[in-house]
């Protein structure tokens, strides 16, 4: 981490969680504001209302868990960027690898997801992130690169260091097994390497973050790599004490 880059920990709860939960965060969070870091919580959209009612007065940011491309229309069941603006998202996660798999959801789409949502003025966290298979062959960043050139030539150059991206490489998602901190700082490097073929501006000031398993234990040593900028958290952000002591980390 630098002091151009403000670390950042962002908790998805992914589709779980509760109106209950949030309280609890709240009671918990309440007499704890000391944190270096910006922190973020992703719960389901349908509580995102209640979540920056109790959430924000404390610093918390709020994001949503995805989005759609489109503007507007008879798509049921979907959410617009707009509207993720309107109901009070910071930033919105898109290319969850979860969302990949149940989805279908192709680099293309996602890209063109992270362009609507900054088009409406939220931060998209682009996700990204191989399969277990594809590292066994040494193929990981052949892999990641082909995630990231949909994102890098579909958002507009002067908007690519606003995008947060998320390194979760898929073996470490839920698993409890973490990549280690030279793995993981091994492709945020290549990751910002990449962009600073684009730009080496935006490659200075864009966040990465590692997601993964990410733990109280391990979040410490992951953070301090140079190009790890923060955490996606999912399990261990359902818990108000495991979240604070990971904000702790960064
Ligand atoms: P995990 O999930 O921390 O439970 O591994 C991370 C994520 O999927 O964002």
């Amino acid at each position: 981490m630098t002091d151009v880059r403000k670390p950042l920990v962002a908790g998805n709860w992914k589709m779980n969680g509760s109106i209950a939960l949030l309280n609890e965060f709240s009671g918990y969070f309440a007499d704890k504001r000391e944190f270096d870091c910006e922190r973020v919580i992703c719960p389901p959209s349908v509580f995102i209302s209640t979540a920056n009612t109790l959430m924000k007065p404390l610093g918390f940011a709020v994001a949503g868990q995805d989005v759609s491309a489109l503007d507007e229309g008879a798509h049921t069941g979907d959410l617009s960027a707009t509207m993720m603006a309107e109901a009070g998202c910071q930033y919105t996660i898109v290319g969850h690898s979860e969302r990949r798999t149940d989805h279908n959801e192709s680099n293309q789409l996602i890209a063109d997801k992270a362009k609507a949502l900054l088009a409406a003025g939220v931060i998209p966290i682009s996700c990204v992130g191989e399969p277990l298979e594809v590292r066994e062959q040494g193929q990981e960043q052949a892999f990641v690169a082909d995630q990231l050139s949909a994102l890098f030539s579909t958002v507009d150059l002067n908007e690519l260091a606003q995008v947060v991206i998320a390194y979760e490489p898929i073996w470490a998602i839920g698993t409890g097994v973490t990549a280690s901190p030279e793995q993981a700082q091994d492709m945020h490097a290549f990751i910002r390497s990449a962009i600073a073929a684009i730009s080496a501006d935006a490659a200075a000031r864009i966040r990465l973050l590692y997601g993964g398993s990410v733990k109280p234990s391990n979040a410490e040593e992951l953070f301090s790599q140079t190009d790890i900028d923060g955490g996606l958290i999912g399990g261990a952000s359902l818990k108000p004490e495991d979240f604070a002591a990971i904000c702790q980390a960064a």
